[in-house]
């Protein structure tokens, strides 16, 4: 599948959609957004079908609730659940002030569903991913991890087995995005005031070509002005900086 970040100063709208056409060619049986406005709402649009649909449900309920310069997409190519709106990422929290996108298989999420369930969580999707939507909320909003997004989605990571690229907003936190991955691609694109997270430089090609290739098992925070790699402990991790030297 194609996933895409934004944190900066644009359209995080325009620049999520044109990102994931840049993509379109690994997945396309679902497409979504989600806009973080500014004014602390996270704004989810999603549907079966190929970029085309997303983009005309947008143009028919209007973009102006999707104002914003945050914001992260997806294009998914169905593993559990079949390619339904309900399926389509980004996946959300019950609150919906969480929204996850991921490429891969959690291969443990049977286990992870049957825990929320059994705390009276309803789950909406029939996806593997929903479940780290819910996991990271909870860890947002409880105990040594709460408030810090980038050590709720690192103790997440640390409970998820299988491949993941995942990228996660929260509400509370509107200039900041979070990405993590474990043997799925993940680059980071570093731009003037603004930056990206992606599964593929093509997706950010036409705004940066410097960029940063994350190693196994760590994590990025991106805002405007910079960016931060971890490992899953939260220790600093070293990733690899490269400049894009090809043409599309
Ligand atoms: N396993 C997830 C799903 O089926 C993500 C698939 C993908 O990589 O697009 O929704």
């Amino acid at each position: 599948c194609g996933i895409v970040g934004y944190v900066g100063h644009r359209q995080a709208l325009d620049v999520v959609l044109n990102g994931l056409h840049r993509l379109e060619y690994r997945g396309y049986d679902s497409a979504g957004v989600a806009v973080l406005d500014g004014l602390g709402e996270l704004h989810v649009a999603r549907k079966a079908g190929r970029i085309a649909n997303l983009e005309a449900s947008l143009d028919s309920t209007g973009r102006d609730a999707f104002d914003g310069t945050a914001a992260v997409g997806h294009t998914r190519w169905a593993t559990h659940g079949p390619p339904a709106d309900r399926n389509s990422h980004p996946h959300t929290d019950t609150s919906g002030r969480v929204a996850v996108v991921h490429n891969g298989i959690i291969e443990n999420f049977a286990e992870l569903r049957a825990e929320l369930e059994s705390e009276g969580v309803e789950l909406a999707s029939d996806t593997d991913t929903e479940s780290v939507a819910h996991l990271v909320a909870r860890a947002y909003a409880n105990g040594a991890t709460a408030g810090d997004l980038a050590a709720s989605v690192r103790a997440v990571c640390r409970r998820l087995e299988g491949a993941f690229t995942l990228v996660v907003t929260h509400a509370d936190v509107p200039d900041e995005i979070v990405a993590a991955r474990r043997s799925s691609p993940l680059v980071v694109g570093v731009g003037d005031g603004e930056h990206f997270v992606a599964s593929d430089v093509a997706a950010f090609i036409d705004h940066t070509r410097q960029a940063v290739e994350l190693g196994q098992d760590q994590l990025v925070v991106i805002g405007r002005d910079g960016y931060e790699v971890t490992d899953f402990a939260g220790e600093q991790a070293t990733a690899r900086p490269f400049t894009v030297d090809w043409d599309l």
